[in-house]
C-alpha cells in the first residue's frame, strides 16, 4: 500500500490521494486527509499471547477487523505462551515496518529490549489487556478495571455463601493467575480485599493454608496445572470436610478445578460442587454455568476492548490524543501508563441470556 500510495501521489497529487484513501474504506474520523496519509494503509502489528485460550483468538480477530475498517492492514501473531517466541515475533514485526504495535504480553517484563527497538523505529506501542512493565516505551494501556474483576469474583462467593448475613464458617480454596502477568495481582488483591475480612473472622477457612499470592499462582494460566494443584489440596487437606467455594481467576482454570473436584466425587446431591468463579465468559464455561457446574464468570466485552485499542492506534498515528479515562492506576515501574479501562460484568445463570445472547456476544445456538 505504501508503494502504491507513493505512486498514486506522484501521478495524481494529494487531492486524488485523499479520494483514493477514502475509497479504501477509511473512516475519516478527525484530522485532515493529508495528516493521515502516512499512517492509513500502513500495517499494524498485533502480538497476542496464545491460541490456547479462546479469548485471545477472539481478541486477535476483533482487533484485525477494527483496524481494517479504519483503513489499515494487519499482521497478527500468537506467541504460544512462550515469552522468547513473542520477543522474536515482535522483532520481526518491527523489521517488517509496522506503523504501530498492539501487544498483549506473555511475560510482562521480557519486552524491554524489543520495545527499545520499537521506540528507535518510532513505532508507538499499545499495551493490550496486560500492562507491559519496566519500560518507558509503552504509550497507552487498553484494559478492563482489573481490580474490579477480582472484586466481582469474590463478591459473588460472599453472596452465594450468605457470609454478609452471618452464615458460615465455610471452606474456601484460592487460585490466582500467572505470576508473570501484571493483571494477576490486581485480580487477586481485588478479590482478597473482599474475602480477607471473612478469613480474619474465621467465617472463611482456607484448609490448605495457602493464602499468599505466591502460593496460589498458576503459571501461564494453565488449567491442567490448576487441576493438579486442586487434586493435591483435596488429598492433603480434605480428608474430612468439603470445599464450599473456590476463587478461580479464569475460566480455563475453573474447568481444571471442576475436573479435579468431580474426580473426587463432587457434583452430586450429597456432595455438590462448590461455588466457583471464573473470568472471560469462554464458551465452555458459559455452557458449564448453564449446566449448573461453574457458578459465574466475569464477562469482559472484547469487542469494546478492541475498539479502545484500535482507536488508540488511529489517534496516535494521526497526531491526536486518544481517549483515556485513567492516569493514575497503572504504574509500570518506569511511568504511569495512561489507560482506558472498561467495566467487567458478573455473569451467572440468571443473566447470561441478557448479557451474552441479547448483547450479541454469543448466539443462543452456540450455547446449546
Ligand atoms: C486476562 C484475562 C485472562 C487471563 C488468561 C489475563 O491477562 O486479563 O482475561 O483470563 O489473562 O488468559
Amino acid at each position: 500500500m505504501r508503494n502504491r500510495r507513493a505512486a498514486l501521489a506522484a501521478i495524481a497529487g494529494a487531492a486524488s490521494l485523499a479520494l483514493t484513501l477514502t475509497a479504501c474504506g477509511q473512516s475519516g474520523e478527525g484530522g485532515s486527509k493529508e495528516d493521515k496519509g502516512d499512517a492509513k494503509g500502513g500495517t499494524i502489528g498485533i502480538a497476542m499471547p496464545t491460541k490456547s485460550s479462546e479469548r485471545w483468538i477472539t481478541d486477535g480477530a476483533n482487533v484485525e477487523k477494527d483496524l481494517k475498517a479504519k483503513g489499515y492492514k494487519t499482521k497478527l501473531v500468537f506467541g504460544e505462551d512462550d515469552p522468547e517466541q513473542q520477543v522474536s515475533q515482535i522483532e520481526n514485526l518491527i523489521t517488517q515496518g509496522v506503523k504501530a504495535l498492539i501487544i498483549a504480553a506473555i511475560d510482562n517484563k521480557s519486552l524491554n529490549s524489543v520495545l527499545q527497538q520499537a521506540a528507535d523505529a518510532k513505532i508507538p506501542v499499545i499495551s493490550y489487556d496486560r500492562l507491559i512493565l519496566g519500560t518507558k516505551n509503552v504509550d497507552y494501556y487498553a484494559s478492563f478495571d482489573n481490580e474490579k474483576v477480582g472484586k466481582l469474583q469474590a463478591g459473588y462467593i460472599v453472596d452465594k455463601l450468605g457470609l454478609a448475613s452471618g452464615k458460615g464458617p465455610f471452606n474456601i480454596e484460592l487460585f490466582a493467575g500467572s505470576n508473570d502477568d501484571n493483571n494477576t495481582k490486581y485480580f487477586f488483591n481485588g478479590a482478597m480485599s473482599v474475602l480477607q475480612p471473612y478469613i480474619d473472622s474465621k467465617k472463611l477457612v482456607v484448609k490448605s493454608g495457602q493464602t499468599k499470592m505466591n502460593q496460589v499462582t498458576t503459571l501461564r494460566w494453565d488449567g491442567a496445572t490448576a487441576q493438579k494443584r486442586m487434586e493435591d489440596i483435596l488429598t492433603s487437606s480434605y480428608k474430612s470436610g468439603k470445599v464450599d467455594a473456590v476463587l478461580s481467576p479464569y475460566d480455563g482454570i475453573s474447568i481444571g478445578i471442576i475436573a479435579a473436584l468431580k474426580s473426587d466425587g463432587y457434583g452430586t446431591a450429597a456432595k455438590p460442587l462448590p461455588v466457583i468463579s471464573g473470568q472471560d465468559a469462554e464458551l465452555a464455561s458459559v455452557k458449564s454455568i448453564i449446566a449448573g457446574q461453574q457458578s459465574m464468570t466475569v464477562y469482559k466485552d472484547l469487542r469494546k476492548l478492541a475498539k479502545v485499542a484500535t482507536d488508540m492506534v488511529d489517534a496516535t498515528l494521526n497526531g491526536k490524543k486518544p481517549e483515556i479515562n485513567d492516569t493514575k492506576s497503572y504504574d509500570n515501574g518506569t511511568k504511569v501508563v495512561p489507560a482506558y479501562l472498561l467495566q467487567p460484568v458478573s455473569v451467572d445463570k440468571t443473566n447470561y441470556e441478557k448479557e451474552l445472547v441479547q448483547g450479541g456476544y454469543y448466539t443462543a445456538d452456540q450455547l446449546k
